[in-house]
């Protein structure tokens, strides 16, 4: 029996050194693995240099495959062969099972075939014609990943002592290279996710106030890509100001809350300089270190703009009248109570204005052109207003009018101009199809006045004063219309209400 022989570690230590620089220079890491193999195979004067892929680890098999390979003579290739592509190995032998335990454990392993025990593993060798073999697990990240193995058919190799090292470090050499690898295109997958999410992704370390940035938020912010960290302060000043407070609050809540997996989701507003600020959801979650403590807070910053727009789109769509583009009813209760909550000591009023026998004007003219008469007094009305003054449409040929800082004279000044502006000068409709061009229309309104009394409760506030200003108006409607009533509460010193003579709609074309 041959003696078994030592590979030269001073060889070893040279091929690891080229192999090395092959794996950290190669443009592709194969091109590297295949560089490294071959310099160990020559060293070593080996027969074969090969690398198994784990691909699964089953209860009863475990399933490889055959992905590098440095053969000293073409004989000596394995690669090619078929039987090598995803091929299975069934744990039908206690010893081999053992084996693929202490590989995943990243155990070494050293066969010299002529002093291995009768059993399947030393037929398998045989059958190669492998007079020895070593192999050694490739851990990446912890875990077994696959396996680096010297076969010899011409002499046995002994592999104990520096040749093994040796191996041990070209398996590390190769596990850190792919987690390189790896982390290369986890980056690139990073960068890919944040464009097509509009997102970006972030981390503060607690305990330091250290923060880290991806290249997407740093561009986001206005950033090169590869900025130093960013001190936390000047992170934080990208956000609006009122912003920054209800973050810091959320933070306080989720920090006193705390424990691992505690996390929120908050909208704010990002700027950079000279552009407008951009809304977008922040999503952060805690972690805390192994004695509990937060340690880390981390999580996305995603554009929600255009979700922003579409809601402050669908809210004005919600809030506005369709035909004559003042507010409906529901923009006027949204208006009155944020107006009400600012101010709690301006008076304000509400008037309540419905065209006077505007049924007529359908009943005459058909309703497109009611429509269009609609829109008209909605413009006249809304051009006899001041800009902070508010008109909606509450439906039917109903309107209000919402205005602040005026006394009870000044307001019911104003209903009169208002029913004046549309007493005093009839309306030209616009001609409608198929139909000959209407006579100008002269129509009234009615008007009810209530005063809104700041401080009070603001829901009880809103409908009380609508309530005085409906009865208002209905007591204008009972005394001839055309005419502005307050509610008697709101009403000035003098005069009480108007009493115009004109009542009735008339078209004074055809008077
Ligand atoms: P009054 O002086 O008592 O208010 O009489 P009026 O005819 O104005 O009141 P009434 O409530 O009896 O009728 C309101 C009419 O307004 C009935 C309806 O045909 C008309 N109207 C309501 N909404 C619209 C609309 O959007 N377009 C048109 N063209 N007419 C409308
Ligand atoms: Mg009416
Ligand atoms: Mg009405």
């Amino acid at each position: 029996m041959p003696v078994p022989i030592q590979p030269d570690a001073m060889r070893l230590l040279a091929a690891l050194a080229k192999g090395s620089r092959a794996l950290m220079r190669g443009r592709f890491w194969g091109d590297g693995v295949d560089a490294l193999l071959g310099e160990i195979g020559q060293a070593s004067g080996a027969s074969r240099v090969w690398i198994f892929q784990l691909l699964e680890l089953q209860d009863e098999a475990v399933i490889q495959d055959y992905v590098f390979e440095w053969a000293a003579k073409p004989s000596y290739r394995q690669l090619t062969q078929r039987r090598f592509r995803f091929f299975a190995s069934v744990f039908d032998d206690p010893t081999y099972r053992r084996m693929v335990a202490e590989r995943q454990r990243g155990m070494s392993q050293r066969f010299i075939t002529e002093r291995m025990a009768p059993g399947p593993l030393r037929e398998n060798l045989e059958s190669q014609q492998i007079l020895s073999m070593v192999t050694v697990p490739i851990m990446v990240d912890g875990r077994w990943w696959g396996t680096l193995g010297i076969d010899d058919c011409e002499r046995p190799l002994d592999w104990e002592g520096a040749g093994l090292d040796a191996l041990v470090i070209a398996a590390e050499l190769i596990a850190s290279s792919l987690y390189r690898h790896q982390l290369a295109s986890r980056r690139r997958q990073f960068e890919l996710f944040q464009q097509v999410a509009e997102c970006g992704i972030w981390e503060i370390d607690l305990h330091s106030g250290s923060t880290w940035c991806s290249r997407a938020l740093l561009r986001t912010l206005g950033y090169p890509d590869d900025y130093a960290r960013l001190p936390l302060r000047r992170l934080l000043a990208h956000m609006l100001r009122a912003d920054r407070q209800r973050l810091w609050k959320r933070m306080r809540q989720c920090l006193s809350d705390s424990g691992a997996g505690q996390s929120f989701r908050l909208d704010v507003r990002l700027q950079r300089p000279e552009t407008p600020a951009r809304w977008h959801e922040i999503v952060a979650e805690l972690a805390c270190d192994t004695s509990g403590r937060p340690s880390v807070v981390s999580g996305l910053v995603i554009d929600i703009s255009r979700r922003k727009q579409g809601e402050e789109r669908a809210m004005l769509a919600a809030e506005y009248d369709e035909l004559t583009d003042v507010m409906n009813r529901r923009g006027l209760t949204r208006h009155l109570q944020t107006t009400l909550k600012r101010t709690s000591t301006t008076l304000c009023h509400l008037l309540m204005l419905d065209i006077d026998h505007f049924k007529q004007i359908n009943d005459r003219y058909g309703h497109p052109a009611g429509d269009a008469l609609l829109k008209l007094v909605a413009t006249r009305l809304d051009n006899e207003l001041r800009g902070q003054d508010v008109l909606a449409r509450m439906g039917g040929e109903e309107f209000a009018v919402f205005v602040s800082g005026l006394d009870d004279a000044q307001a019911w000044q104003l209903g009169e101009r208002l029913r004046a502006s549309i007493a005093d000068t009839p309306f030209l409709l616009p001609p409608l199809a198929g139909m000959a061009a209407a006579p100008p229309v002269t129509i009234t309104i009615s008007i009810g006045i209530a005063r809104l009394m700041p401080g009070q409760d603001l829901e009880h506030a809103q409908s009380l004063a609508s309530t005085q200003a409906d009865q208002a108006l209905y007591a204008a409607k009972r005394t001839g219309r055309n005419r502005v009533m307050p509610y008697p509460q709101a009403a000035p010193a003098s005069p009480q209400a108007t009493q115009p003579a004109a009542s009735r709609p008339s078209d004074r074309g055809s008077d």
